[in-house]
């Protein structure tokens, strides 16, 4: 089934006219005649989408949409409402009160059921980040600080310049948003940082074949990593459901197809504008869960847990590229005397420009992971013993003769480093957890390499 669908009205054969058009494209269909039962259905059971008549026994639809907005703390099941005798004035009403969109009978099939679609998938992949925002909470990792958006960027897109002119003036006039203007074909030029709208109007015009070519632009802005996110409002000026229908399919958010109103556009705006920021806020969150989760946020490296996940990769790839790689272990010397003489805010410095020293010296391929303390693991594919030797006193050398530049610290001082190597070739991977034995052996090399005086490179091998 793609979705669960409540229809709710009290006239028998309007449900089950809606419901002879939904069934057979796969959603399951319930039905309620009045708004307590709908709610209790709502509550038991929540569908992916609620289609309700006006008027319903025990009370109108606004009361409906209240009573949803009540029951949900964060994710508004989508409404559409359905009527005949609808005007401008309720049309504004429902949509007011929560409403996705409000549909006037006779309903074009096409157009019903793109809308549904339409709904669905959207409420279904904002879904979808709710779920992750949830994961990371549970993980502990942090929500970005809250924002809410009144006013954003609109743009305005048009072939008509100076109704688009007009257009934008009454927006300015009546709306808090900062209103761009584009005409289609300009409207993905140049697009960059602040510039980027967080809404685009689409205005389509009246001749059909140039319709066809500004449609060809939502399909543009979705498959544009900026602009993906966008949302996207279609204004039809000449009534078209199978245009309608196919804009929503290729990803419009909403649609008028009465043709401009700036009241209704303003409404629409706004319930747009509010849920893309609370899922860019969500998105945003499970974003820095997932930095969180793998950088280590002193250094910016990767972080012990991504290092040794990084490590069992490597392993299966070396396998079958037939091809060594080299892992080394790397440890300051005498770190401590760093914190110590100087306090940790200091060696938390050196710390940081150790992370980028041993970054600069590798190739992009290469990776580096804080293991924890002043311990570093270095993995480096495709690298021959020779290569892997070189690079590592490299590393030394570059410690041992440039000095470290701290601010609020007189005099340059030098921290050398130590670094316990060890190369895997094919023949070494037969082993199950050859992974971890290889950390071993380069923390023993790295030991060894401690023992001996430090600030130098010692190799360590598989079978030792
Ligand atoms: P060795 O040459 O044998 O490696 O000596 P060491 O002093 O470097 O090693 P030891 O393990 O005795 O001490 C490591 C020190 O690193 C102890 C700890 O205070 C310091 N350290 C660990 N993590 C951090 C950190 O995040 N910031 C700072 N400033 N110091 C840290
Ligand atoms: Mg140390
Ligand atoms: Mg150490």
């Amino acid at each position: 089934m793609l979705g669960k669908i409540l229809i709710v009205d009290p006239i028998a054969t309007n449900r089950i006219m809606l419901k002879t058009k939904l069934g057979p494209a796969f959603y399951d269909v319930r039905q309620a005649t009045s708004v307590a039962d709908a709610l209790d259905q709502a509550k038991q059971d929540p569908p992916d989408l609620v289609i309700t008549a006006f008027q319903l026994t025990d009370a109108d639809a606004t009361a409906m949409l209240d009573g949803l907005a009540r029951g949900q703390s964060r994710r508004r099941i989508p409404v559409i409402a359905i009527g005949e005798n609808e005007s401008a004035a309720l049309r504004q009403l429902f949509l007011s009160r929560g409403a996705r969109d409000v549909l006037v009978k006779p309903l074009a099939d096409s157009l019903l059921l793109s809308r549904v679609r339409s709904l669905i998938r959207l409420y279904h992949a904002n879904e979808e980040w709710h779920v992750r925002a949830e994961t990371s909470r549970v993980f502990g990792l942090s929500d970005p600080p809250a924002r809410f958006q009144a006013a954003g960027h609109v743009q305005l897109v048009g072939s008509d310049k100076g109704l688009n002119h007009i257009w934008a003036g009454q927006l300015r006039r009546d709306t808090p948003h900062k209103i761009s203007l584009a005409a289609p074909e300009d409207a993905m030029k140049g697009l960059s940082g602040d510039g980027i709208p967080d809404v685009f109007v689409l205005v389509l015009t009246r001749d059909p074949a140039a319709v066809t070519r500004q449609m060809h632009l939502i399909s543009s802005i979705r498959s544009n990593a900026r602009t993906r996110y966008c949302g996207i409002i279609v204004v039809q000026t000449t009534a078209d459901p199978d245009v309608a229908a196919n804009a929503l399919d290729m990803g419009a958010d909403d649609l008028m197809p009465q043709g401009f109103n700036l009241e209704e556009l303003h409404l629409r705006l706004t319930a747009l504008l509010e849920r893309k920021t609370q899922i860019d806020r969500i998105r945003a969150s499970v974003d820095l869960g997932l930095r969180e989760a793998i950088f280590d946020p002193l250094t910016g490296l990767y972080n012990r847990r991504y290092g040794l996940a990084e490590m069992t990769r490597q392993t299966s790839e070396a396998k079958s590229d037939d091809l060594p790689f080299a892992v080394m272990m790397a440890d300051m010397d005498h770190f401590k005397r760093i914190n110590d003489q100087y306090g940790h805010a200091k060696g938390d410095a050196v710390l940081v420009e150790t992370a980028r020293r041993l970054r600069s010296h590798l190739r992009p391929r290469d990776m580096v992971a804080r293991m924890g303390g002043e311990e570093f693991l270095l993995l480096l594919p495709a690298t021959w013993e020779s290569t892997a030797t070189a690079v590592a006193n490299r590393l030394c050398k570059t410690f041992e003769h440039t000095p470290f530049v701290i601010p609020g610290i007189a005099e340059p001082f030098t921290v050398t480093i130590s670094i316990g190597l060890c190369m895997i070739s094919r023949a070494d991977l037969t082993g199950c957890d050859i992974s971890l034995s290889a950390i071993d052996w380069a923390d023993k090399a790295l030991y060894a390499a401690k023992n001996k005086g430090r600030n130098r490179v010692l190799l360590g091998r598989p079978a030792a």
